[in-house]
């Protein structure tokens, strides 16, 4: 549960550190409220205390007045102290006041002082005891003890003599009453830190268990198992982090997929001209074909399309690490257009078909590489233009769309499936038409548009229609002086 890991660190599971806290926590409200119920009591207990002595005393009082009357002096006074049983045992502080009834007993029950609360003393008029609770006291001057509520006892408006309590110990009362309270508490704590304890072992259990396994995903996901996925059963955090679990997953298993047909289409794009490039130079070497300009030329055609598709993979993975280096400045859209359609236009007059450029007049600057969104401009055309039969149109066209601009090319050629459109923008992706008609591309042209554009802090998107044609665009922000 608790141990060192490999690097000396004290691990504690997640499961024990919920109890230990919730247990701490049981334990540490049960206290504080001790110490605040234990501050509330002692300030209220003393004014309760004295209360209720002056109420008793007050009686005591009364009772005295009439023996002081009836015996003409406090003669003999000490036997009705004793009858009084003021001191007596049993009767604690929480005694009821309204409720004692009439007669001797109740009557004594209602003077007694309680425990702790000190001895009742009564002095004559020359301070001098008379009778006390406690017999050792009598014939003690007042002056040796330290006083505390005191009452005058008066007889037909003389004063007779004065009831007094000493030795008193306030603190007796609210220590007991205290104990016995913090006993109680200590019982609520450990019944709290017991229930604290047996909830979290719930709670504690409810919460690790996605996250064990979620743990035994994350190891399946690096030993490779990328097909393996979590339950998403909460809707709380943990819900969060297991959705992001499986789309964390969902995009390694896309990456890896992408990584190995990556591979595997680098290969054989190689395989084609190579092969081609192998068999006329052995057939060179063995005469079996002489080397006429029509071979030296169909063989550079082979080298050019192999140094082609190595600079394409190239772009293509400075573009994936974000380091496609580009020289943006400002730059206008005319500029960008007329740049893309001069290199163009004569392509499209080769094959018969019409060429349009339309660009909206007033165009603010744009921000980006020249070359880049040139490079990104023919890429769309010369696709365009393969798709489109002769006699149809090709279209450039630049516009001001909120604060970006938009550069697009449109076409009457054969147009996409939806299913196609999904992966036009992917890697190695190309239409059955593109591999079987000759001069179809590698399949990456696409690719790093998306890449070059995307640097741009730019879109690409498409739209087609399958026999009406297609239109290609990408947008990149204005220039911000
Ligand atoms: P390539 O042109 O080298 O095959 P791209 O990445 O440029 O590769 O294009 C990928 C695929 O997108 C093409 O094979 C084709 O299926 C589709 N495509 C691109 N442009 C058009 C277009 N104008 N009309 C129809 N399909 C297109």
């Amino acid at each position: 549960m608790v141990k060192p890991d490999r690097h000396g660190v004290v691990v504690m599971r997640l499961g024990v550190k919920i109890s230990f806290s919730m247990v701490a926590l049981a334990l540490l409200a049960t206290l504080i409220a001790a110490y605040l119920s234990g501050i509330a009591i002692r300030s209220s207990f003393d004014l309760y205390v004295d209360r209720n002595l002056s109420y008793r005393l007050d009686r005591i009082g009364v009772a005295l007045a009439g023996y002081y009357l009836e015996n003409k002096g406090w003669t003999g006074v000490q036997a009705v102290f004793d009858s009084l049983q003021l001191k007596g045992s049993g009767y604690g502080y929480h005694g009821g006041q309204e409720g004692a009834g009439k007669g001797r007993r109740s009557m004594s029950a209602e003077m007694m002082i309680g425990p702790g609360s000190g001895d009742v003393l009564l002095l004559d008029a020359d301070d001098i005891v008379v009778a006390a609770t406690d017999v050792a006291l009598l014939g003690r001057a007042v002056s040796a003890f330290s006083i505390g509520q005191s009452l005058l006892i008066e007889a037909n408006g003389v004063a007779a003599g004065k009831l007094v309590v000493v030795n008193q110990q306030k603190g007796f009362l609210e220590n007991e009453f205290i104990s016995s309270l913090n006993k109680a508490i200590l019982w609520a704590a450990v019944f709290a830190a017991i229930v604290a304890l047996i909830l979290s072992m719930f709670v504690s259990k409810h919460l690790t268990r996605p996250l064990a396994m979620l743990t035994t995903a994350a190891g399946r996901l690096a030993g490779r198992e990328f097909g393996c996925r979590v339950p998403v059963v909460t809707g709380d955090e943990i819900g969060e982090l297991a959705q992001s679990f499986n789309f964390m997953a969902d995009n390694i298993e896309r990456n890896e997929r992408l990584r190995r047909n990556l591979i595997a289409d680098t290969a054989h794009e190689l395989r084609t001209p190579l092969s081609i490039l192998r068999g006329n130079l052995e057939s060179l070497q063995e005469g079996i074909i002489k080397p006429s300009p029509e071979i030296i030329i169909s063989l550079h055609d082979e080298v050019m399309r192999i140094s082609r598709l190595v600079n394409e993979l190239q772009d293509l993975s400075l573009a994936d690490a974000g380091e496609l280096r580009l020289n943006r400045r400002s730059v206008s859209a005319d500029e960008l257009v007329e740049k893309a359609s001069l290199l163009f236009s004569s392509e499209a007059k080769q094959e018969n078909v019409n060429f349009l450029v339309d660009v909206q007049p007033g165009m603010p600057q744009i921000y980006g590489d020249p070359d880049r969104i040139v490079q990104v401009m023919l890429n769309f055309l010369k696709n365009a233009l393969f798709y489109t039969e002769p006699g149809g149109i090709v279209k450039l066209s630049a516009f001001i769309k909120d604060d970006q601009g938009i550069f697009s090319v449109q076409d009457t050629g054969l147009g996409m499936a939806p299913e196609e459109m999904a992966h036009v923008f992917e890697r190695f992706y190309r239409s059955e038409q593109s591999r079987h008609r000759a001069g179809g591309g590698t399949g990456l042209g696409l690719a790093i548009a998306k890449g070059i554009v995307e640097a741009h802090d730019g879109e690409i998107w498409a739209e087609s229609k399958v026999n009406e044609g297609s239109k290609f665009s990408f947008s990149v922000p204005f220039y911000q002086a």
